[in-house]
């Protein structure tokens, strides 16, 4: 480093330091790096989780999160077409479509024409499929990925959408939108079940006994609306996502594309309940450090973490300290503050810098070469 800095140094100095960029300078010279291009795609979302809420998690958990294994970081705007603070149908649409749209709009544009999806893409390329969430199955984030519609909360037309999908391993709650619906007499489950699906829910299975079969298409249903808070004993995320990651690896050759969503993070902050965003996050890095440790196992599979928005206004304020936080809201709703994306894996490093929330999914999009 030095020995090539110094003589530019020279040259700068020489030239009154006008115009001199000695790095700018070092870099066009670098030969272009192979792209490598991943196999598999896990896209962690935690719904709400602004910097505050993995800070409040890092000092609860003795200084120490998972998400700190990451060395790619950025950060992404996360306005949607028509409120610089987004939702999370918005803010999940942006990734999964690669448009901003409207705050509420599922998978469609401002026009509410359907986008396709990267869980789409990855279906339409041979890979399999995976979305697994702490919400109902039909919430806004997972939704966004397998649906298409221009109100978040039509949460049985949305369930609708599952079958024909080609969606390999779903897991969340949300059971009564799949069947005794309120608006028709489809019984979704009984549909997949036709298209081979393996369909449990939580009535009569317990997700930490299920090994799903990879060759069979599997969904589980945690609960009848949404599932229970981390601190009232849920307990099938980091199961579901390990399950599901040896599932996905075994069900198709080229690979797949995973979405988990830590989605109570952003109800501890509508909540302004610290504690409960505190709980959720400690949940949620368990599975990034999971999804971690499978992609140093399994070269090629490219890990993202970020979230839709901030929740909350949340802030760590005087009288802190690491083991007793002093925490404030300024709000009930969410906030616009810019959101960090994390990556690791092949192809981690276009992640750096700022950008739109938007170009998450292009950049997904380009690695993949789709
Ligand atoms: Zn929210």
């Amino acid at each position: 480093m030095k020995a090539i800095l110094s003589p530019l140094l020279v040259a700068c100095s020489l030239l009154l330091l006008t115009q001199c960029h000695p790095l700018k300078e070092q870099h066009t010279t670098t030969p272009p790096i192979q792209q490598v291009k991943p196999r598999n795609v896990i896209l962690l979302i935690g719904d709400g989780m602004g910097l505050s809420q993995i800070t409040a998690g890092l000092y609860s958990n003795h200084n120490r999160l998972q998400i700190e294994r990451f060395k790619q970081i950025g950060f992404h705007k996360s306005y949607s077409s028509d409120d610089l603070v987004t939702d999370s149908a918005a803010g999940a649409t942006a990734f999964s479509c690669g448009k901003k749209t409207y705050n509420g709009a599922i998978g469609v544009d401002p026009d509410t024409i359907p986008c396709k999806t990267l869980l789409e893409e990855a279906e339409d390329h041979g890979l399999a499929t995976g979305l697994v969430a702490t919400s109902t199955i039909v919430h806004a984030t997972p939704a966004s990925f397998i649906a298409h519609n221009p109100y978040r909360r039509n949460y049985e037309a949305i369930a609708g959408d599952f079958p024909g999908s080609g969606i390999d391993y779903f897991v969340g709650g949300g059971l009564k939108f799949f069947q005794n619906r309120e608006k028709d007499d489809r019984n979704i489950c009984e549909e997949l079940r036709k298209e081979g699906y393996l369909i449990q829910d939580y009535f009569t299975n317990d997700i930490n006994l299920i090994q799903p079969d990879p060759k069979r298409p599997f969904g589980f249903l945690t609960a009848n609306e949404d599932p229970l808070t981390a601190e009232n004993g849920r307990d099938y995320l980091l199961p579901a996502a390990q399950a599901g990651l040896t599932f996905l690896k075994q069900r198709s050759s080229k690979g797949f594309f995973m979405m988990i969503e830590g989605s109570q993070i952003d109800w501890g902050g509508h909540a302004n309940n610290s504690q409960y965003i505190i709980t959720e996050m400690l949940d949620f890095d368990k599975v990034i450090g999971d999804a971690l440790d499978f992609a140093q196992a399994n070269p090629g599979t490219l890990v993202i973490l970020t979230a839709d928005h901030e929740t909350g206004g949340y802030s760590i304020i005087e009288g802190s300290r690491m083991d007793s936080l002093v925490t404030a809201f300024t709000t009930k709703g969410h906030s616009a503050s810019l959101i960090p994306v994390f990556a690791f894996g092949p192809g981690a490093e276009q992640f750096q810098g700022i950008y739109e929330n938007t170009a998450i999914y292009d950049k997904i999009m380009a690695l993949m070469g789709w």
